[in-house]
C-alpha cells in the first residue's frame, strides 16, 4: 500500500508546518488555509475516513478531541473555533486519512457551505 500524504508528513518524507506532536497524532497547519487558523489533527493511525473506525479506535477518536481543545486554548483561541471532519469526497474530503479540521479566526457561519 503506497503511503498518504498524512503518513509521508508524518514519516517526514513530505514538509510541513508541523505545530504538535505526540505518540497518537500530529497537527500541523493547513497549505491552503480557509480562516486565519486552520490546522488539521491527523491520527499516526492510517483511518481513512471516520465511518471507517471502529470500537478499536476510540482511543484515537477521543484523543484527536482532546489535542484540538489543548491546543485551541494554547493558541489563545479564546474558546472560539470549529472542527470539521469531512467525511467522503462527496461531503469535500480530499484526503483519505482522517483528520480535524481546525478554524478560528474569523465568524464562522452556520449552515456551514
Ligand atoms: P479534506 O479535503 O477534508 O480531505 O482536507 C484535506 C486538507 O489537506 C485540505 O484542507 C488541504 O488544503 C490540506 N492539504 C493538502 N496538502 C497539504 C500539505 N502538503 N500540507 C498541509 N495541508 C495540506
Amino acid at each position: 500500500m503506497s503511503k498518504t500524504l498524512f503518513e509521508k508528513i508524518i514519516d517526514r518524507e513530505i514538509s510541513a508546518d508541523i505545530i504538535f506532536e505526540d505518540e497518537l497524532c500530529i497537527v500541523i497547519k493547513d497549505i491552503s488555509p480557509q480562516a486565519p487558523t486552520h490546522l488539521l489533527i491527523i491520527p499516526k493511525k492510517v483511518i481513512p475516513k471516520l465511518s471507517d473506525s471502529t470500537e478499536d479506535d476510540k482511543q484515537i477518536l477521543g484523543h484527536l478531541m482532546l489535542v484540538a481543545g489543548k491546543i485551541a486554548d494554547q493558541l489563545g483561541l479564546d474558546e472560539t473555533f470549529r472542527l470539521v471532519i469531512n467525511n467522503g469526497a462527496k461531503a469535500g474530503q480530499s484526503v483519505f486519512h482522517l483528520h480535524l479540521h481546525l478554524l478560528s479566526g474569523r465568524p464562522l457561519n452556520w449552515p456551514p457551505g
